[in-house]
């Protein structure tokens, strides 16, 4: 697995996926004021921070460790160096997983995809409210946020699945009484009859979420072995990156590596400075030295 992905951990926003168990089995409020000071969530009351923890080579186990040690901001250094050591939470471990949000799969509620955040985390538009959805047993590739680069495959796979579920009348299995740390439920979303988190494990644009139990979880694995063997998706290796990317809005166009990037759908891609001129961009002045 780390062949397609390895070097791509990502030291940011932690994901909340696992917050709720989290904050019940390990240490309560402080993943919360953890992930609250590095994601620029809610502030939280000051609390004792964790040691850092060590380097793991897992996907899996650097969600745990995001978990428990923050982005590494002067802030969080300083007040790592005054904490005093905290025990590994069984998890890091690798032999111990989280309980499944729930057991026998709730009735699908309809709804409508209302915005989509990245690959596995969504907004849908129910009858009893707006809700957002962190799908359930999957991970996608991290788009870029304030603190990371981002993965192999993450701005792609976020595209992919904006265009494909933005909208889109959709079916979500979850327990809305059951929320993680970012107020998300955790469920398999169904586009036209077909299991979205399925799908992205077929097309090879998502991993198995290894550290959490769920319904689905033999089936999850087998699609991921499958796009694996067949070298789909993030197991076939990075993407293509574009050599310029245009602002579609603004007309600038942008080394990839640029700061200004703009949201993923406002972007496109070009090979070339001469083909991005031809189609009225002009180079933004701070990475590309335009005028
Ligand atoms: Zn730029």
């Amino acid at each position: 697995m780390s062949e397609a992905r390895g070097g791509s951990a990502s030291a940011g926003c932690a994901d909340g996926y696992l917050g709720d168990m989290w904050r019940r089995a390990v240490r309560p409020g402080l993943i919360i004021a953890i992930l609250g000071a590095s994601c620029g969530g809610p502030a939280a009351p000051a609390l004792p921070p964790v040691a850092p923890a060590a380097p793991r080579p897992s996907r899996a186990a650097t969600a745990v460790a995001q978990a428990s040690s923050p982005a590494p901001t002067p802030a969080a250094t300083a007040a790592t160096a005054r904490a005093a050591p905290a025990p590994a939470p069984e998890a890091a471990r690798g032999d111990r997983r989280f309980p499944a949000p729930f057991e026998r799969e709730p009735a699908p509620i309809r709804g409508r995809v209302a915005w989509v955040a990245d690959g596995d985390t969504l907004d849908i538009e129910l009858p009893s409210g707006k809700v957002r959805v962190r799908l359930l047993g999957v991970d996608t590739p991290e788009k870029e946020t304030e603190h990371t680069k981002a993965e192999p495959w993450g701005p792609e796979v976020g595209a992919i699945v904006a265009r494909r579920l933005r909208g889109a009348e959709v079916e979500l299995i979850a327990d809305l009484a059951k929320r993680d740390a970012y107020d998300r439920v955790l469920g398999y979303v169904h586009l036209d009859g077909e299991d979205v988190g399925a799908w992205l494990l077929a097309q090879g644009y998502a991993d198995v979420f290894r550290i959490a139990d769920h319904p689905r979880r033999a089936r999850y694995l087998a699609l991921q072995g499958a796009a694996r063997g067949a070298k789909r998706g993030l197991w076939g290796g990075a993407p293509a990156a574009p050599a310029f990317i245009g602002n579609r809005r603004s007309k600038l166009l942008h080394a990839p590596g640029c700061r200004w990037l703009p949201a993923e759908a406002n972007r496109e891609p070009f090979d070339s400075r001469e083909a991005a001129t031809r189609a009225g961009y002009t180079p933004h002045r701070e990475c590309l030295g335009g005028g």
